[in-house]
C-alpha cells in the first residue's frame, strides 16, 4: 500500500544564518552549522488539535504532524517514546525539591534517548535512499545507530575512541555495525569519518550534522507537555553534550506556544548541565559568549556530555539564555553519588549524565537559583546498566561476605 501522508514540512533553515533551504532533498550542515527544520504550523493548528492525540499509539509518532514524517511506511522504529514521567517525591525529599519529577528515558530502545533522534535520522535516511551510514561515537549514540540501521537494513561504522565504555562498544558491534576502537580522541574519529564520506560515500549521523535527530528528540518535550496537560513545569535539568535534546526541547515549546496548545505561555528555565571535567558551555555561558570554546583535557565518567566542542553551541547558549535558565558545572567526582542518590531514593536506573543533573539541582536549591516549591523535572537520559566501569569505580565496593553477621544487617 503506498500512502502518502500529508507533511506539515515548509522548510529547512539554517541555523546560523536564517537561510531558507529546500526539504525535499538531503542535508548536512550548512555553512560548517546546523539546520532547523520549519512547519506550516497554521495549517498544523487547522488539521489536528491535542485532543486528536489522545486515541493515538503511545510512541513519539502520535506527534507526526510536528515530525518531518514524508511517508509512513518509511519509518524505522521499535514503538519509541512516551517514556514515564515519574513524580519522584523521595529523592524530592532528599534535596529539598516538593514538586520532583524524573522523565524517565533509560527505558527507551537502546536504554537510551539517543533512539528518539536515531529514530527520525534513520528514518529520513531511510526516506531518502541512503543505504550507509557512519558516525563517531564515545557512548549511546553508537549503539542506537546501529540498532535502527540494522532495523532499517543499512550499513552502519561506528569509530569510537579506546575510552568510550565497554558496553557502547559491544553493543555497536552486536547490533552488526562495522565497529572500530580508534587510538585517539572523538575528533580523531570524526575525521576518520569525513574522509569516509569523501571515500566510501557514507552518510554522517553525528550530533546536528543532519537536521533529523533534533526533530527526534524534540518528542521528548511534546510528551513532558501532554504529560503535565500542556502546563510545563517550572525547570528542566538536562545533561549536556552535544545539546539535541535541549535544543529540541526547546524548539518544543516553541511550537506548542505558537499552536495555541499550551495552557499558560511561560516556558521552562532550562538548565543545561555539564561536569567540571568537560564544561564548555558553561564557560561560554559564564563569560557571555555566543560560541564555546574547545574544552581541552576533557574527562568525566558520563560519556554523553563529554563532548568538547559542539557545533550547535550558539543553539544550546541561546536556548538556555532565552529561558531565563543557566548552564551549571557539578564538580566531577561527585556523580556516582548523586547517581547512587537518585537510584537509592527512587528505584530508577539512573546515567551518570543525570547523577550530574542531581547534583546541579542540589545547588540550585541552595543558591536560590531554584525555589523549593518550584515544579522541577530532570531528565533521565539513559539506564545505569550501560555503565558497567562507572558502576564499579563509582559504587561502594559489596564486601558483605557470608557467613553472615546478623548484628550487622
Ligand atoms: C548523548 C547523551 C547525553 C547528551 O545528549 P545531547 O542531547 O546530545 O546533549 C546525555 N546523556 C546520555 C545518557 C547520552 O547518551
Amino acid at each position: 500500500m503506498s500512502v502518502t501522508e500529508t507533511c506539515f514540512v515548509s522548510h529547512l533553515e539554517g541555523a546560523i544564518d536564517g537561510a531558507r533551504l529546500e526539504p525535499q532533498r538531503i542535508h548536512t550542515l550548512h555553512e560548517g552549522r546546523p539546520i532547523w527544520v520549519r512547519y506550516d504550523l497554521d495549517s498544523i493548528r487547522h488539521a489536528v488539535t491535542k485532543n486528536d492525540l489522545v486515541g493515538r499509539p503511545p510512541n513519539i509518532w502520535r506527534y507526526k504532524e510536528l515530525l518531518p514524517v514524508f511517508d509512513m511506511s518509511k519509518l524505522v522504529s521499535f514503538g519509541e517514546g512516551m517514556s514515564p514521567l515519574l513524580n519522584s517525591p523521595r529523592l524530592g525529599t532528599s534535596l529539598g525539591i516538593e514538586d520532583l519529577w524524573i522523565k524517565d528515558e533509560s527505558q527507551l530502545p537502546t536504554g537510551s534517548f539517543k533512539s528518539r533522534g536515531m529514530a527520525m535520522a534513520v528514518t529520513m535516511a531511510n526516506h531518502f535512499g541512503i543505504t550507509s551510514v557512519a558516525l563517531p561515537t564515545a557512548g549511546n549514540a553508537g549503539g542506537a545507530a546501529a540498532a535502527y540501521a540494522a532495523r532499517a537494513g543499512m550499513t552502519c561504522h561506528v569509530f569510537m575512541p579506546e575510552d568510550t565504555p565497554m558496553i557502547n562498544q559491544y553493543e555497536a558491534m552486536a547490533y552488526g555495525a562495522n565497529a572500530y576502537r580508534v587510538n585517539g580522541l572523538i575528533n580523531d574519529c570524526g575525521r576518520i569519518v569525513n574522509e569516509g564520506k569523501e571515500i566510501k560515500g557514507w552518510f554522517d549521523l553525528s550530533t546536528l550534522k543532519e537536521p533529523y535527530r533534533i526533530e527526534g528528540k524534540k518528542t521528548m518535550g511534546l510528551e513532558l507537555a501532554e504529560q503535565f496537560d500542556w502546563q510545563l513545569p517550572d525547570a528542566i535539568f538536562y545533561p549536556t553534550g552535544g545539546g539535541t535534546g535541549l535544543i529540541g526541547m526547546w524548539k518544543a515549546f516553541q511550537e506548542l506556544k505558537t499552536l495555541g496548545w499550551l495552557e499558560s505561555d511561560k516556558l521552562p528555565r532550562m538548565y543545561s548541565v555539564q561536569s567540571s571535567g568537560c564544561a564548555p558551555i558553561v564557560e561560554a555561558f559564564d563569560n557571555d559568549e555566543k560560541h564555546a570554546t574547545p574544552y581541552s583535557n576533557a574527562h568525566s565518567i558520563a560519556s554523553g556530555i563529554r563532548v568538547p566542542a559542539a557545533v550547535g553551541d550558539f543553539m544550546i547558549l541561546d536556548a538556555v539564555r532565552q529561558s531565563g535558565g543557566k548552564a551549571i558545572r557539578v564538580e566531577e567526582s561527585r556523580i556516582g553519588e548523586w547517581m547512587r542518590l537518585g537510584m537509592s531514593r527512587e528505584g530508577i536506573s539512573i546515567c551518570p549524565e543525570t547523577g550530574a543533573c542531581i547534583g546541579a539541582v542540589e545547588a540550585c536549591l541552595e543558591n536560590g537559583t531554584v525555589s523549593e516549591t518550584d515544579r522541577v523535572v530532570i531528565y533521565n537520559t539513559g539506564a545505569a546498566q550501560k555503565y558497567a566501569e562507572a558502576l564499579a569505580c563509582e559504587m561502594p565496593s559489596i564486601d558483605k561476605d557470608l557467613p553472615i553477621d546478623w548484628s550487622s544487617i
